[in-house]
């Protein structure tokens, strides 16, 4: 096993995580199995209980493991389904160090964090980096390391140390270190400073790492007298210095690493049997990006819209969608709670604009959420937007609302709601699930992936979203919910023209809702997560089916989808 470990420097949220893809992805097209572990060094456990307005989206895993979005963005690029102990924080380590103690297994030592903590930290690096994660069974050739924070933060020491120890266990010769750094720009002479970079390498050397490789994140191409300086200052060949400046889409970045030589470099160092990459699929992807200009707008109703990385997952599906259908993104944000009535009275210009853009986006996405500020309002786009034949999906809490939306407009039943917002209420259309703990917060939801069996339409046609996923019978998305829609409403909400046309395997939970294409051009629910699995490559289908709709492309699509089926 082959280690790529990486670290950053100066400020957080440089990209490492973008970086750390981008060199897997290059490696996947040198012809080898790439796979990848975030360390957090943070004591919870997992992302689970981290507010998305702190932390971001939390990103859920086939194994129901919650973890930081970083595991996202390796998914995507590497094209790989990882598992939670992909996902080690200092949490994790410690509990496993406790437990180990309560059992007895340090036969009597005192139990230190050096070894007991850093040696649990290799192991469990160890292990996981041999687990096959893309499908094939066959385990990994390289594992990349990314190390949370910045290099200097207490927190991560330990794991520094860890990593300091660990490449004499594995070996010189199988642990490469790439360092990412900002190398900001002053004045408005716009001198690239490297001083910054200079003070993290430093840093990292007194804690005995040495990079191999420096990634400089900056606005413009790193300027070889900028190059020189860091070579010199860092200790690090000029070649090994490379820029990783701001370019027009993430999908270029593996492109720029190849043009400066990265995966010869590594190949050296860590004797990797690799073969020139293939980079063709990828470039077309870059350029598709670059070139597809006619906009498409889509709004995203949500409650975290001040932090965006809150819907990440959300955001890079709908941007793999148009990119397959060859068109720009625009996302508008809308603030749920601006669109209730509340809102008019208190803040009536907010209203105007939420309601605005609700009224000219070309298609709605209402994401999923917890608690009750803005349920109202999402309930009232989602009423908007079935009477106003606007294309919508409606993940989770989204597809909870439809179906909400749906009992009061059409059963009649004003009071219908979820009890996770009213408890009292006489019309349950959305209730908690039996086997859900009240008490226990951390990873005690419906988690992970599911098995959802799809079914045909009232009529005996095949559902628009069974068409989009190639007339599957069933798909594996993954969840995240404590509440389900009421089983004994089903009935009639079905009888009234809402389908439940997917639901789990023992037929009794909802997992998708539609209505037919006869009724609106695209009004569908997921009680899942699509966006966790989709690919830059393979878009989400509930997605793309939005997307379609969005640009009025939905049936052409479907249709040419149909007399492809018949030519095979
Ligand atoms: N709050 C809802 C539930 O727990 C929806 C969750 C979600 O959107 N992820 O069922």
């Amino acid at each position: 096993m082959k280690y790529i470990v990486v670290t950053g420097g100066v400020v957080s949220g440089l990209g490492k995580g973008v970086t750390i893809s981008s060199i897997g992805r290059m490696l996947k097209n040198c012809g080898l199995k790439t796979t990848s572990i975030k360390i957090d060094p943070y004591l919870n456990t997992d992302a689970g209980t981290m507010s998305p307005f702190e932390h971001g989206e939390v990103f859920v895993l086939d194994d129901g493991g919650e973890v930081d979005l970083d595991l996202g963005n390796y998914e995507r690029f590497l094209s790989v389904r990882l598992s939670r102990d992909h996902n080690i924080t200092t949490g994790k380590v410690y509990q496993e160090v406790i437990l180990k103690e309560r059992r007895g297994d340090y036969l009597g030592k005192t139990v230190q964090v050096v070894p007991h903590i850093t040696d649990e930290i290799q192991d469990w690096i160890e292990r996981v980096a041999v687990t096959p994660v893309d499908g094939s069974g066959c385990c990994p050739d390289v594992c990349l390391v990314e190390v949370g924070g910045t290099v200097g933060d207490i927190e991560s020491m330990v794991f520094l140390e860890a990593l300091r120890q660990f490449q004499f266990r594995v070996g010189q010769e199988n642990m490469c270190l790439v360092h990412v750094s900002l190398v900001p720009v002053l004045g408005s002479v716009g001198e690239q400073k490297t001083k910054p970079t200079q003070h993290g390498v430093r840093e990292l050397r007194s804690v005995g790492l040495h990079p191999d490789v420096i990634c400089c994140r900056s606005a413009d191409m790193l300027e070889e007298s900028t190059r020189r300086k860091i070579s010199i200052f860092c200790h690090v060949p000029a070649t090994h210095v490379l820029t990783v400046h701001d370019v027009s889409n993430i999908y270029h970045v593996p492109l720029k690493l190849v043009e400066q030589n990265l995966h010869n470099m590594l190949k050296e160092q860590l004797k990797l049997p690799i073969h020139e990459p293939d980079m063709k699929e990828w470039t077309m992807l870059a350029q598709k990006v670059d070139t597809s200009t006619m906009p498409i707008s889509i709004a995203v109703v949500g409650k975290y819209t001040g932090l965006q990385d809150s819907y990440l997952s959300v955001i890079k599906s709908l941007k793999h969608s148009a990119i397959a259908v060859g068109r720009d993104l625009v996302i508008e944000w809308v603030e749920a709670s601006n669109l209730e009535a509340e809102s008019k009275e208190e803040t009536p210009e907010r209203y105007a604009d939420a309601w605005d853009v609700i009224s000219r986006v070309d298609g709605i996405v209402i994401p999923g959420g917890f608690g009750n500020r803005g349920v109202e309002g999402k309930i009232e786009c989602a009423s908007w937007a079935r009477t106003h034949n606007k294309p919508l999906l409606g993940i989770c809490l989204g597809f909870q609302c439809m179906v909400i939306e749906y009992c009061r407009s059409v059963l009649g039943l004003k009071d219908a709601n979820s009890t996770e917002f009213n408890e009292a209420t006489e019309h349950p259309a959305v209730i908690f699930m039996p086997e859900i703990s009240k008490e226990a917060m951390g990873g005690t939801m419906r988690l992970g992936a599911r098995s959802t069996i799809l079914s045909a339409r009232a009529n005996g046609e095949t559902s628009t979203v069974s068409r989009l996923y190639g007339n599957a019978d069933s798909v594996l998305e993954r969840h995240r919910h404590r509440y389900e829609v009421n089983p004994e409403m089903v009935a009639d909400i079905e009888a009234a023209g809402l389908e439940f046309v997917g639901r789990d395997d023992s037929g009794k939970r909802m997992e998708i809702a539609e209505l037919p294409s006869s009724v609106h051009p695209y009004y569908v629910g997921t009680q899942y997560h699509p966006e966790f699995l989709s690919r830059p490559l393979e878009p989400s289908p509930p997605f793309l089916g939005l997307v379609l709709a969005a640009c009025n492309e939905l049936d052409a699509y479907l249709a040419s989808k149909v007399s492809s089926n018949a030519a095979l």
